[in-house]
């Protein structure tokens, strides 16, 4: 079994679950954070960027986060904790809610980031600024620059990439933004309702975060315009709101300056709001042969290895739309294992031929390039997949249903559904048990 040293970059989730997992397996761990602190996305910024959009491509993420001031987990904490240190059962912040704040889910990662011993082994203020393989790859050199400015050069055998990927803001293009007077922002900066008081605001975008910010704003605004793609089934009024409107994509600015949507309508607006989600950038790394194309990372062995580096470069935490502290701990122990050699991976051209087999199928399947780590709809078989790779069990079928019937609720538009869950969960046991003639 080899003992690896391994760096790694960042910690937030990722970061944390990955060291845990290298130390257990034996590596030597050397952990690099950039901020004052660990938990990544779940340390709360009252901060936003100067530029509300986030455009200059050398400069994303002076502010890290993209947590607003109100947020609460999309997922349930059943679905949110690491093996062995579950988030249910245990309330960490004083949050005892099943979708509970966000510092409720800090509160969680430190104490985990104490309790599995990762927390004493983190280089805070540490920010990696380069990442180079040496010869081909056998060991790689981290640059970093310490709290007191200076630059330092380690050599390591291996680097997991775990900077998370909720920072620089993917904002599309729209026809004629040339003729847009109103404010944008995307929603990397929004924190608080506020500032869209009595304003009409169209709010791009209709996955989590774009639907509970629309349900905040709401609360405040005149109207509300979600702009979305297929939203062809529910164009109009929402009924559950006051003054929330549903539209297809738009189509472009007109010559009066109004937004003007796929369906044909058009509205007067205030502020773009854009809830489009983010792209992957890594800074730190200029590698031959790995890019990031149109948010693609690729070629990428399985969203985790880059054919040409592995296993001695990895990533952790590229995929989205499944459970994804599951995810992070499955890439990291997965990571670990090949590191050590307890798991074997396909040559590389064994990889590169997985990867080619991947992209064709996403193309045959309709799916564009910037959903390469979209997992949904096949999330569970990449969960199942990464499972077999390190021996665990399958997902469990009650994790899954659960993370299908909380799409549903999100997809609802109702943003009660948190509030409501534990008393559906405690009607359906009864009913169950009710059926099994327990009760
Ligand atoms: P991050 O948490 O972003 O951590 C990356 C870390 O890397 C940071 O600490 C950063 O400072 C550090 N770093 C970056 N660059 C460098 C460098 N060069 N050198 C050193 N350090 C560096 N997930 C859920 O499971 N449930 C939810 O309900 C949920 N809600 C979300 C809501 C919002 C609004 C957002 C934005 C995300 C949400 N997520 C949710 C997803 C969330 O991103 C993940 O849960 C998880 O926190 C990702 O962890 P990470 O470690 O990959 O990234």
């Amino acid at each position: 079994m080899r003992r690896a040293e391994v760096a790694v970059v960042g910690a937030g989730a990722a970061g944390l679950v990955a060291a845990r997992e290298l130390l257990r397996e034996g590596h030597a761990v050397a952990f690099f954070e950039k901020s004052g602190r660990t938990g990544g996305t779940w340390a709360y910024d009252p901060r936003a960027d100067a530029d509300p959009l986030g455009r200059d491509p050398a400069s994303p993420g002076a502010v890290h986060g993209s947590l607003y001031a109100s947020l609460r987990t999309n997922l349930p904490r059943e679905l949110m904790g690491f093996s062995g240190f579950p988030m249910a059962g245990r309330v960490f912040a004083g949050d005892p809610r099943a979708f509970p704040g966000h510092r409720e889910v800090l509160a969680f990662l430190d104490a985990f980031a104490e309790e599995s011993g990762v927390a004493a082994r983190v280089r805070l203020r540490a920010e990696v600024l380069r990442v180079a393989p040496l010869g081909q790859g056998e060991r790689w050199a981290v640059a970093w620059r310490g709290e007191d400015g200076e630059v330092a050069e380690e050599v390591f055998d291996a680097v997991v990439v775990c900077n998370g990927h909720c920072t620089a803001p993917l904002v599309p293009k729209i026809r004629g933004i040339d003729k847009w007077r109103g404010k944008q922002i995307h929603s990397h900066n929004y924190r608080v309702p506020e500032p869209f008081r009595d304003q009409s605001v169209v709010v791009v975008g209709f996955a989590a975060s774009g639907i509970d910010i629309a349900a905040e704003i709401s609360r405040v605004a005149k109207e509300v315009h979600i702009a979305a793609r297929y939203s062809e089934d529910r164009l109009g009024k929402i009924e559950l709101y006051q003054n929330v409107w549903m539209h297809a994509e738009i189509d472009g600015i007109q010559d009066d300056g109004r937004v003007h949507f796929a369906e044909g309508s058009a509205v007067a607006a205030d502020t773009i709001l854009y809830c489009t989600g983010y792209r992957y950038h890594f800074p730190f790394l200029d590698l031959d042969g790995l890019t990031v194309d149109d948010n693609r990372v690729g070629p990428l062995y399985r969203h985790v290895f880059p054919p040409k580096y592995a296993p001695n470069l990895s990533f952790v935490g590229l995929p989205f739309k499944t459970i994804i502290f599951q995810a992070l701990e499955l890439e990291s122990k997965w990571v670990a294992a090949v590191l050590s050699g307890h798991t074997a991976l396909p040559s590389e051209e064994g990889m590169m031929t997985a990867v080619r087999e991947d992209y064709r199928r996403m193309e045959e399947a309709g799916r564009p390039k910037r959903h390469t780590h979209a997992l949904w709809p096949e999330w569970v078989e990449y969960m199942n997949w990464l499972a077999d790779q390190v021996g665990e069990p399958h997902l469990e079928a009650r994790r899954r249903d659960v993370y299908d019937r909380v799409l549903k609720c999100i997809w609802s538009l109702d943003d009660r559904y948190r509030d409501r869950w534990e008393e559906e969960e405690e009607s359906a046991t009864v009913a169950t048990l009710q059926r099994k003639g327990s009760i």
